[in-house]
Parts: C-alpha cells; sequence; structure tokens
C-alpha cells in the first residue's frame, strides 16, 4: 500500500488539489495521513477539511486546529496568525468544527507514531535540533515518528543512540532500515524553506521506502484567495518566497 503523508496543509486548497494530482500520477496512493495543521493561515479551511476526508484518513491536530476550534487561545499566536484564526472560527461548518476538535495528539499506525509537534509536546514543540530530537526519541515506542510543525522538510536518523540529521532529498526514495528514524514531510501549504513548491512525501509498505516531492501550484490563485477574503498580506507574500 502507498500511503500519501504530509503535514500543514494550512488550508491551500491549490497546493492540496497540486499533491493530490502529483501522486495520482506517479503511481496513485491508497491512504492519505496529515501529521496537523490543516488549517489556518490559508483561505479555504472548509474545503481542505472536506478533500482530505475524502480519503481513508489519518490525522493529528496540530496548534492552528486547536486554534480554529476554541481549543487554543490564538493570543499566543504571532499577529498574522491570530487573524487567521479569528477568521478561520468563522469559516467552518459545525461537522469540520467538530472533526478537528476530536483529531486526537497522536496517532499509532503500525511501526509509525504520528504526531504535529513532537512527543514531548505534541502541538508546542519545533523538532528542528538534537536537543528536541533525543527528546522525542526517548519517547517514541515505534521505529518510526512523522512529524510536522516546523514545515522544513528533513529525516533524522539515530545513530549508535544520537540523532543524526540528513536532508530529505526531493525524488529520492529512502529504505527503512533497522534504525530509529523521524521524518519530517516538510509543509504542504505553507513551505519555509525558501523553496514555494508543495511537499509530501509517499511511504510504501510493501517497498519499504519513504520519498519526498515537491509541487509546482498555482500560488497567485491562492494569494487572490487570501487578499480578497481580508487576511494579512504578510500571508500572501510569503507563498512566492517560500517562508
Ligand atoms: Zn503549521
Amino acid at each position: 500500500m502507498r500511503i500519501l503523508v504530509c503535514t500543514d496543509v494550512h488550508a491551500n486548497l491549490e497546493a492540496l488539489q497540486a499533491v493530490f494530482s502529483d501522486a495520482d500520477a506517479r503511481g496513485g496512493f491508497e491512504e492519505v495521513w496529515v501529521l496537523g495543521d490543516l488549517v489556518g493561515y490559508g483561505p479555504d479551511p472548509e474545503a481542505c477539511v472536506r478533500l482530505l476526508r475524502e480519503f481513508p484518513l489519518s490525522a493529528v491536530a496540530g496548534n492552528h486546529d486547536h486554534a480554529a476550534v476554541g481549543k487554543l487561545d490564538p493570543v499566543t499566536f504571532n499577529h498574522a496568525a491570530e487573524a487567521a484564526a479569528r477568521w478561520t472560527s468563522g469559516q467552518l461548518s459545525d461537522d469540520t468544527t467538530l472533526f478537528l476538535s476530536s483529531l486526537p495528539l497522536v496517532v499509532f499506525r503500525g511501526a509509525f507514531t504520528l504526531v504535529h509537534g513532537s512527543l514531548r509536546a505534541p502541538i508546542h514543540e519545533y523538532l528542528l535540533n538534537e536537543e528536541s530530537a533525543r527528546g522525542t526519541l526517548r519517547l517514541m515506542r515505534s521505529q518510526f515518528c512523522m512529524v510536522g510543525h516546523s514545515h522544513y522538510p528533513f529525516l533524522c536518523q539515530e545513530e549508535e543512540g544520537s540523532p543524526a540529521f540528513v536532508e530529505f532529498q526531493e525524488g529520492r526514495s529512502y529504505p527503512l532500515d533497522g534504525r530509529r528514524w523521524i521524518i519530517n514531510p516538510g509543509g504542504l501549504g505553507q513551505p519555509r524553506d525558501r523553496d514555494p513548491r508543495a511537499n509530501y512525501a509517499i511511504y510504501d509498505d510493501a517497498e519499504g521506502t519513504v520519498e519526498h516531492r515537491r509541487v509546482t501550484y498555482d500560488i497567485a490563485a491562492t494569494q487572490a484567495k487570501i487578499r480578497k477574503a481580508g487576511l494579512p498580506e504578510y500571508l500572501a507574500a510569503r507563498l512566492s518566497d517560500g517562508v
């Protein structure tokens, strides 16, 4: 089975549709795993959640999902994120609000643990350095852990008890070996590694591989919707720069 793994969709419908088209054209997929932040920042929260729910889906909650449904006070966010969180709350149907409210913080799927930020602080910690990777490795009860939140794609492999970060190269298929790994597919709807293309990964359980992919999408269309909704200009501008 091939599983499409993505994170930080952030209500970016054009990016999400482009990812599904790309995955369809390159071998297809049978299931979707989403590592949180389905909504927030972007202009299509309701449509993105509905589209994701059309597939067999395993999803965990992110901090922006909690903010959109009143489980987290967005006053802790920066100004643009806070404004978007308040706007998002008003865009969601009751059914989508209930769905986002009921997302678990951690999901276990076979050899994988799915979480938004880290196992130490599921929706708050950015797992980006050795110290935070160690914290999650200590708590992992499965061989692999998939995270999002930072919007940066990476692989982190445990080498003799220590975490070693390596680049998750685009288009390369990595055989999952006997080591423990932490995997971040990179942000789908708001990449932050100075490459504006949407990120996702394909996990192939028969081959035992994970592959990182990037896709161009109609950024101008998403930006026009952000402006039309009256969301902060910065949220539109940053999509062109991938920050
Ligand atoms: Zn995010």
